[in-house]
């Protein structure tokens, strides 16, 4: 049995906060995330069931963790996602879901009796032809009007976009300017490499990017830097005056490594350690051959890497026959 009580890695950074990916399948098909080919999915009887997500759950939380993200694949498509939900949040922590949007108006009355408040929800374009092009589907009138229901109804909003060059930057200033008379927080996210998303640095475009767009387009005494909170992965700024707020997720141009607190539980009940890290520990067998669930938590995250999953330099970072090793967003779970 073990009596430890936080998720402590190597080099002293307490995990308190898990992400699980609930299912590796989609209702969209990015191309950033997903592979033009599709990816091949795991056989059922080697995903968590609804049953197994609660009780390795509940390992975390009893290991000091305090927040659960809801993530995948889409999350809403998740059979049992009500009851997941129902039970997470009869859990001590705080239950924040990532989504495409598309099926948000069948859960939002469920959030709000729950009490789950963080809502992410991805939307890369303020264009309806360009989201088709970007999604390979064709849902943008059904997401724009599910943010706009959700921000309704009150729930903290997110919008994430994942910048591109040439895609959507274009797009940066009309996304803040969303922010005018909409209390949400709109978060760029630089494009990060992962196997089979045609990534190359050219294409990512940055933090400084972003601020010299806005240099460009608003007076200095404009902009504010807002605090950002502890363990926070954007940076945040406000525009005087306008009700929301923005960031940037400067994964790929500025890492965010040293104050990391994050763990990735994978749908097939895989430990991810990092976001790009190419080794797992795999948990659900060992729940199902009946070990120690915990103490295999604990040494998952405890050989975690200082940064990005070992790739100590850019060169190495971008290099593809790393980041190639690594699964796509959609399995991982973003
Ligand atoms: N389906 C849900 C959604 O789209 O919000 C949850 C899963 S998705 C993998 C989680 C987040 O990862 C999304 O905001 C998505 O935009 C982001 N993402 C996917 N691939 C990415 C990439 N290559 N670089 C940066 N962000 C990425
Ligand atoms: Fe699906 Fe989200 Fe990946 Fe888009 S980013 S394909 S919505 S998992």
């Amino acid at each position: 049995m073990n009596n430890q009580s936080h998720i402590t890695d190597q080099f002293g950074r307490v995990h308190d906060y898990l992400r699980i990916s609930l299912t590796e399948r989609c209702n969209l098909r990015c191309f950033y995330c997903m592979p033009e080919e599709g990816i091949e999915l795991t056989e059922k009887k080697n995903l968590m069931s609804h049953e197994e997500v609660i009780f390795i759950a509940k390992q975390f939380v009893e290991l000091g963790v305090k927040k659960i993200r809801l993530t995948g694949g889409e999350p809403l498509i998740k059979k049992n996602i009500e009851k997941i939900i129902r039970e997470l949040t009869a859990l001590p922590i705080n239950l924040g879901i990532t989504t495409n949007g598309i099926l948000l108006d069948k859960h939002i009355d469920l959030f709000k009796e729950c009490g789950v408040q963080d809502v992410n929800i991805s939307l890369d374009t303020l264009d309806r032809e360009k989201f088709n092009k970007i999604t390979r589907r064709d849902y943008f009138e059904r997401v724009t009007k599910n943010i706009e229901a959700s921000i309704k109804s009150g729930l903290n909003v997110k919008i994430n976009v994942v910048l591109i060059k040439g895609v959507n930057d274009d797009e940066i200033i009309d996304f803040i300017e969303y922010t005018k008379n909409n209390k949400i927080s709109i978060r760029f996210i630089e494009f990060m490499p992962f196997d089979g998303n045609k990534w190359n640095t050219e294409k990512v475009v940055s933090l400084d990017d972003v601020l010299s767009q806005i240099n460009a387009n608003y007076q200095p005494h404009q902009l504010i830097k807002l605090e950002d909170k502890k363990n926070d992965t954007t940076k945040n700024y406000r525009i005087k005056g306008y009700e929301g707020s923005f960031g940037v997720i400067s994964t790929v141009s500025n890492p965010f490594c040293d104050s990391c607190n994050r763990i990735r539980l994978t749908a097939n009940g895989q430990i991810k350690n990092c976001l790009f890290s190419s080794s797992e520990t795999n948990l659900l067998e060992a729940l199902r051959n009946g070990e120690d669930v915990k103490s295999i938590i604990l040494k998952g995250v405890y050989h975690k890497k200082k940064v990005r999953g070992g790739m100590t330099s850019d060169n190495e970072f971008f290099d593809k026959k790393n980041y190639t090793k690594n699964r796509s967003m959609t399995v991982i779970g973003g």
